[in-house]
């Protein structure tokens, strides 16, 4: 199957690491024009050319900015991965306003945000591809997790009305579900073996997801071959809890 990808305008939101930086360079090595959004970039240059952005997705201001930036360098917008997001954790007993709101304010207002600013560019060109991260939590939450759990089913429901919306102009918005990739978000990779079992214990395919797993995914919801594809939430967590004791197959 043909991807063609070659030329798409393609910005991807947190691209300055973990899964975002992957996505990127996947995009890129596709022959896609990739624009990198993020706060902050490292010193060192990507192995494959991507053009930076700096954005704070949570601020109304610099996504105007950021947008018309890439406008102005690159033309038009035909993909926007809205990837970045934060993992805020606490008991709701424990959890304190401002780390609630600033949780909401990324993972569910950076979509909003971006969405908003880039679907004006998209409906000019009439077609776009909008998708989302969402996560697993959004499925079936981990305890400790209200605010992130409760922000990522909110990009769910946000996807789905946005498919609506932009669907007479020939824009397809999805959202996707990881389940466990080791990053700097989460640490999984560092966390003692007994830990990681136990997690790893909870994927019918019990192995890490890597960050190419999800740009897989992603390179396929952008391409031509998914045009018929909208408003929908893609599991790609290896089976999470696809059954209750998924380990017995695995003999443990
Ligand atoms: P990460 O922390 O490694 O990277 C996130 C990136 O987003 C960082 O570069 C960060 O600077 C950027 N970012 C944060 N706030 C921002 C803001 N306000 N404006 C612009 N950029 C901002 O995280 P990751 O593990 O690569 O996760 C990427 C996405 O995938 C997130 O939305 C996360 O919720 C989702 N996800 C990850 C996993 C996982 O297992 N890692 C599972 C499910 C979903």
């Amino acid at each position: 199957m043909e991807l063609d990808l070659r030329s798409r305008v393609v910005v991807v939101t947190g691209a300055a690491r973990g899964i975002g930086a992957v996505i990127a360079q996947r995009f890129a090595a596709e022959g896609a024009r990739v624009v990198a959004l993020d706060l902050a970039f490292p010193e060192e240059p990507d192995a494959r050319p991507v053009d930076r952005v700096t954005c704070d997705v949570a601020d109304p201001s610099s996504v105007e900015a950021a947008v018309a930036e890439v406008v102005s360098r690159h033309g038009t917008i035909d993909v926007l991965v809205n990837n970045a997001g934060i993992n805020v954790e606490g008991a709701v007993a424990d959890l304190d306003w401002e780390r609630w709101r600033t949780c909401f304010d990324v993972n569910v207002g950076g979509v909003f945000l971006m969405s908003q600013a880039v679907a004006p560019v998209m409906q000019n060109a009439g077609r776009g591809r909008i998708i989302n991260a969402a996560s697993f939590a959004a499925i079936i939450p981990s305890v400790g997790s209200a605010a992130y759990a409760a922000s990522k089913a909110a990009v769910v429901q946000l996807t789905r009305v946005l498919a609506s919306e932009l669907g007479p102009f020939d824009i397809t918005v999805n959202a996707y579900a990881p389940g466990m990739v080791p990053t700097a978000m989460n640490g999984f990779a560092d966390m003692p073996q007994e830990a990681q079992d136990r997690l790893l214990d909870t994927l019918s395919l019990r192995r890490w997801e890597s960050p190419d797993d999800v740009a897989n995914l992603l390179l396929f919801l952008a391409s031509d071959a998914a045009s018929y594809i909208t408003g929908t939430l893609v599991d790609v967590s290896g089976g999470k809890l696809a059954t209750q004791i998924p380990a017995r197959a695995h003999g443990r």
